[in-house]
């Protein structure tokens, strides 16, 4: 065992270097603080990233969330189906629509939503009773979105994929053919998070992407209030220079250019980071394959890593015994329907029994780029010191 003494260690955490500082102070000087030249060109990198058509840059994930709600057109009555483990604002978008969310059980060996309880779902009701499906690539691990499509299209519905926890990861489809989350091939519509603890952190940021022009349009309405001055989408006789037409009740959902000019600093080593990420999970799965009582996710070739997850029969005990050393592991996620706000519309612990089953016994390890080796390494001997091993 290790006698280093380590600074606390976090499950996640950012990684911010002197050209990220250098970029938001220059965008300090300059003219826009809001809405200049780094919105977009934030937009048209993060969009060649993922290989995306459109992007939208908004004030976070979950305002991109809501907006990808409302431009689908979720209404009160209409039925959304999600997975309950997730952040809860994957589910929560919904309800700022008003429309009712259903969750479905996860696939225990990668505790994605089971795409197969899904169809079973689907196929106890009639085609229009269920609008959307959220599939959320949780940890990193992307959902297959191919099966996903197949399924709304056959019972018709939209896809928003949550790839909060996924920028550069990606899955082979049946054709072979890589798929990187969020590049709108197959979902709809996709979201991300720039907070602090996902790949690419600005603090508050977030972002949409999608190759349905007409859903980026209404995006872009959204963002801003509803207000257009786009003289091509004006209905009454322009009035002068200062015109514009508030045409939705929209909101303020838009992404600052200082947090734009970090996000385009950050982006430029997302592959760098992401590789980090990969060579830490290779370790830690090495470190705990034959380490009885401890068993990590499943991993995948495209796997993004947001998390690195293991499943430990003592969890509450294993993460008392890391914070003594200083070590914040932390657990993704309580099941969202288990919340008390989800209880009052309904449901209840038990119903979904394999998802419950996960959270008695998840924790996620430390997990971030600029975790080192050694750090790393104090991590591994303490989980093996409290499982005995
Ligand atoms: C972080 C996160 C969100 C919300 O993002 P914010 O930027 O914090 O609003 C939504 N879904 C998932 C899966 C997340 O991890």
């Amino acid at each position: 065992m290790s006698t280093t003494v380590f600074r606390p260690i976090p499950y996640g955490r950012q990684h911010i270097t002197e050209a990220d500082v250098q970029a938001v102070v220059e965008t300090l000087q300059s003219d826009f603080l809001t809405q200049g030249p780094k919105v977009a060109e934030f937009e048209q990198r993060f969009a060649e990233y993922i290989g995306v058509e459109y992007a939208v840059a908004v004030s976070n994930g979950t305002a991109a969330l809501h907006l990808c709600a409302m431009a689908l057109g979720v209404q009160p009555g209409q039925r959304v189906i999600t997975t309950p483990i997730t952040f809860a604002a994957s589910a929560n978008c919904v309800r700022y629509c008003g429309g009712e969310v259903h969750f479905v059980d996860i696939d225990p060996a990668t505790a994605l939503i089971d795409l197969g309880k899904v169809r079973q779902l689907l196929e106890q009701h009639p085609k229009g009773y269920f609008s959307g499906l959220i599939p959320v690539d949780f940890a990193g691990l992307p959902v297959n979105l191919e099966q996903a499509r197949q399924l709304a299209d056959e019972f018709g519905l939209w896809i928003i994929e949550d790839a909060c926890h996924a920028p550069g990861g990606s899955f082979l489809d049946s054709q072979g053919r890589e798929q990187r989350c969020g590049n709108g091939q197959l979902a709809d519509l996709a979201i991300f998070s720039f907070h602090p603890v996902k790949h690419i952190a600005t603090g508050e940021g977030g972002m949409i992407t999608t190759n349905r022009r007409d859903l980026y349009e209404q995006l872009l309405l959204l963002r801003t209030h509803g207000i257009t001055r786009d003289a091509a989408r004006l209905g009454l006789p322009d009035e002068g220079g200062w015109y514009y037409e508030m045409q939705e009740l929209g909101y303020n959902y838009r992404m600052p250019d200082m947090l734009c000019a970090l996000g385009i600093t950050q982006l430029q080593r997302a592959d760098e980071g992401l590789e980090r990420r990969r060579q830490l999970a290779r370790q830690y799965d090495a470190a705990f394959t034959e380490v009885p009582g401890i068993t990590p996710l499943a991993g995948a070739a495209g796997h993004a890593y947001h998390l690195y997850v293991i499943q430990v029969e003592d969890r509450r005990g294993l993460y008392d015994f890391l914070r003594a050393r200083q070590i914040f592991a932390q657990v993704h996620y309580i099941p969202v329907h288990t919340m008390p706000y989800y209880q009052q519309l309904g449901w209840q612990r038990g119903d979904l029994p394999l998802a419950e089953a996960y959270y008695a016994r998840c924790l996620s390890l430390p997990m971030f780029p600029s975790l080192s080796d050694e750090e790393q390494q104090y991590v591994i001997d303490s989980v093996r010191e409290f499982v005995g091993a």
